[in-house]
């Protein structure tokens, strides 16, 4: 039996990838107790469609991983509305914010991370990552007319979307010369902002907000162009800054997140972290923190087999996908190819349509490998292409030169064999 299996495992961060780690360990038999210890005082919710459909509803039922009873039916100890506040290595206990403190076996961290502030701070300024967040900000989108999103990234344009859907004026502040310039290739960001642009939304790149007051009239703020924006609130999306506070007074290695090795294993072999907060190694064996959905899931799995004594499932293309009015974007792989700040030798993208009528497919490579994949509107296709991306395959110059993806002749790559070759020629 391997350390931890006997003893019990504490989770701290009853988020989406700590719920999938008490979960998994109770489903899969582990003998000992486990707990889950949730600063919020709900039970574990997934959080992408709180920009979505529960901003657009916010009677869309809560993103829960299970029903509350299936903790209890499972026997993992629950404790939500209570914060860790130490952690004592030598012992191996945690500490709670009700003074009391439980002993671990297998220390797993799990705490996400918090939305990075802006230097003021206002009434009328909102952010999002709870669902009281979200509630926050219906409420005020219920009587408001105007709205500016501070933030051209992934969050802001899709409360900029939502809001816009239903009916709010909305004007986005992007500091940086693009739209969601950290992670998508520059065509896809082009598609996303002329779809914004169409929607009647103003889109202000390369500005960032010098000074904002607010008054009984709303909300004002002054660019760094000398132009000014009125809204009724605003609502900041400029990234999230992770939770590591626990980790760094415990003396645990961070690196902006905890360090942890491909078995997210930190410093201390009896402490883990996952989901957000977790640096794991990169595809150049530096750390690097992933804030997705599918990266919550993947270290969570990957850190019960550890706890579990199990072999370590096979690493799997990185995977993200935003919704906005009707498109549907995904990008798996490395998608900044070429990038001017990547230093990579011969990358490239090319665009084909789907497979799918009007959806867009762009391809990065890197020679002739596919590295990575971006999306709009060809979910089927990208699944072929996340397979392809891990797999690392070669794509033959003749499916690079059609203008349409061939998504059985790209099957045909991952299968390889004689008849799947002769596909792929044709
Ligand atoms: C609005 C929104 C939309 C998103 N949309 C998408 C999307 O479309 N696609 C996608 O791939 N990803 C999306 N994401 C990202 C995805 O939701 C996150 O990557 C994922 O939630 C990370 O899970 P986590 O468990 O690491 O962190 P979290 O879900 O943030 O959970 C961490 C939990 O730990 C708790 N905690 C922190 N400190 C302590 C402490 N000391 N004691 C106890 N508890 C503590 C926090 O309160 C929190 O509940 C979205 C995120 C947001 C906010």
């Amino acid at each position: 039996m391997s350390a931890g299996t006997d003893a019990g495992v504490v989770i701290v961060g009853a988020g989406q990838a700590g719920g999938r780690v008490a979960l998994q360990l109770a489903q899969r038999g582990h003998p000992g107790p486990v707990t889950l210890i949730g600063a919020e005082s709900l039970p574990p919710y997934e959080r992408p469609p709180l920009s979505k459909e529960m901003l657009a509803d916010p009677s869309h039922p809560l993103p829960v991983l299970v029903p509350a009873e299936e903790y209890e039916r499972l026997g993992i100890a629950l404790r939500l509305g209570r914060r860790a506040t130490a952690i004592d290595r030598n012992r191996q206990q945690v500490t709670l914010d009700d003074g009391s403190s439980l002993p671990y076996g297998r220390l797993v961290l799990a705490t996400g991370g918090r939305p990075r502030q802006l230097p003021f701070s206002l009434e009328r300024l909102q952010v999002l990552r709870t669902v009281d967040d979200v509630r926050a900000i219906a409420a005020r989108a219920e009587t408001a007319t105007s709205v500016l999103v501070i933030g051209g990234g992934v969050i802001g344009l899709e409360v900029a979307a939502t809001l816009r859907k239903r009916g709010l004026a909305v004007t986005v502040v992007e500091v940086g010369s693009r739209l969601l310039g950290r992670n998508f290739p520059e065509p896809v960001a082009a598609v996303i902002a002329e779809r914004h642009a169409a929607e009647g939304v103003v889109l202000r790149t390369g500005v960032r907000i010098r000074s904002v007051h607010e008054d009984a009239g709303g909300l004002h703020a002054t660019l760094s162009d000398g132009s000014t924006v009125t809204a009724d609130f605003a609502v900041a999306g400029i990234g999230i800054t992770p939770d590591t506070a626990l980790a760094q007074e415990c003396g645990l290695v961070t690196d902006d997140g905890v360090v942890v090795d491909a078995d997210m294993r930190s410093s201390d072999p009896a402490i883990l972290a996952v989901g957000d907060m977790a640096a794991i190694p990169g595809p150049d064996g530096r750390p690097m923190r992933c804030e997705t959905w599918q990266n919550a899931n993947v270290t969570a799995e990957r850190a019960v087999a550890t706890i579990l004594g199990e072999a370590i499932p096979p690493g799997e293309a990185s995977w993200f996908w935003t919704d906005q009015y009707d498109l549907n974007v995904q990008l798996t792989g490395d998608t900044m190819v070429g990038g001017p700040d990547r230093g990579l030798n011969g990358g490239r993208v090319v665009e084909q349509s789907a497979t799918v009528a009007g959806g867009r497919l762009y391809l990065m490579l890197e020679g002739d490998r596919l590295v990575g994949a971006a999306a709009i509107n060809a979910g089927r296709d990208m699944s072929v292409c996340r397979r392809l991306v891990a797999s690392g395959a070669v794509l033959p110059a003749a499916m690079l030169e059609a203008g349409r993806f061939d998504a059985r002749a790209a099957r045909g790559l991952l299968t390889p064999s004689p008849a799947s070759a002769r596909q792929v020629d044709a």
